[in-house]
């Protein structure tokens, strides 16, 4: 049975503002305009370094393997960057067009870098980045598997909960078959993380809610699924 994927948002820091150095200044207006239509030149853009996502576990006890990370870098170019607000909702406000894995020891994120037009639309938001108001990043993507870290069945198909200590290993959700990287965001530095979002009705919820409103959706058809879970 092939269940659905979940969309997930997950929470990072704004890495750095990009200082450009005349010697890449090509190379990255380069990568800029393969978004546009017309050519871009540098006055005409604020470019900015994300820290998206990466492969430890947050606290909502998911990780990323190495090889989804890979995934979500090379989806992430062409997706926008939206600004997002807790109550009016997302503007649109920049397009991610480059991104590179980050290793730094043992630590892997990846880091998109983002065109933003410089045009009054934008005044705000660029300023508020600049000026270190807007620090967080959310990337909201779907993936197909929350792997249990415990057993390594689909977490909606055991019974080990994410957090939980079982002798000496925490139980967390590995995200696998990432499908899609749907938007990066940026929000303002304390708001509250969205965690989970379920698909249909994009209602912000924690992960371990959306984990079981999953579990209680797979396991509704109990007495058509009741035999095969017996054989295992
Ligand atoms: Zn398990």
């Amino acid at each position: 049975m092939e269940l659905d994927a979940f969309v997930f948002s997950r929470r990072g820091t704004l890495a750095q503002e990009r200082a450009t150095g005349a010697q890449d200044e090509e190379d990255v207006m380069a990568a800029v305009n393969r978004f546009t239509l017309k050519p871009l030149k540098k006055e005409e853009v604020a470019l900015f370094t994300l820290d998206l996502c990466n492969n430890k576990i947050d606290r909502h006890f998911s990780r990323f393997p190495e090889e989804e990370l890979e995934k979500v870098n090379r989806l992430t170019p062409g997706r926008p960057l939206m600004e997002r607000h807790d109550l009016t909702g997302t503007l649109p406000r920049g397009t991610f067009f480059r991104s590179q894995l980050h290793h730094d020891g043992g630590h892997i994120s990846v880091r998109p870098e983002v065109y933003v037009l410089r045009i009054d639309d934008n005044r705000d938001f660029i300023l508020n980045i600049e000026g270190g108001v807007y620090r967080e990043t959310s990337i909201s993507f779907s993936f197909r598997k929350p792997e249990c870290s415990i057993c390594g069945k689909d977490l909606r198909r055991c019974s080990h909960i994410p957090g939980r200590q079982y002798g000496d290993a925490l139980c967390h959700f590995i995200m696998r078959d990432v499908v899609d990287v749907v938007e990066g965001s940026v929000v303002s530095a304390g708001s509250q993380g969205t965690g989970f979002v379920s698909q249909e009705r994009a209602i912000p919820m924690t992960a371990s809610a959306a984990l079981n409103r999953a579990r209680e959706e797979f396991h509704r058809p109990v007495s058509l699924w009741s035999a095969a879970w017996a054989l295992e």
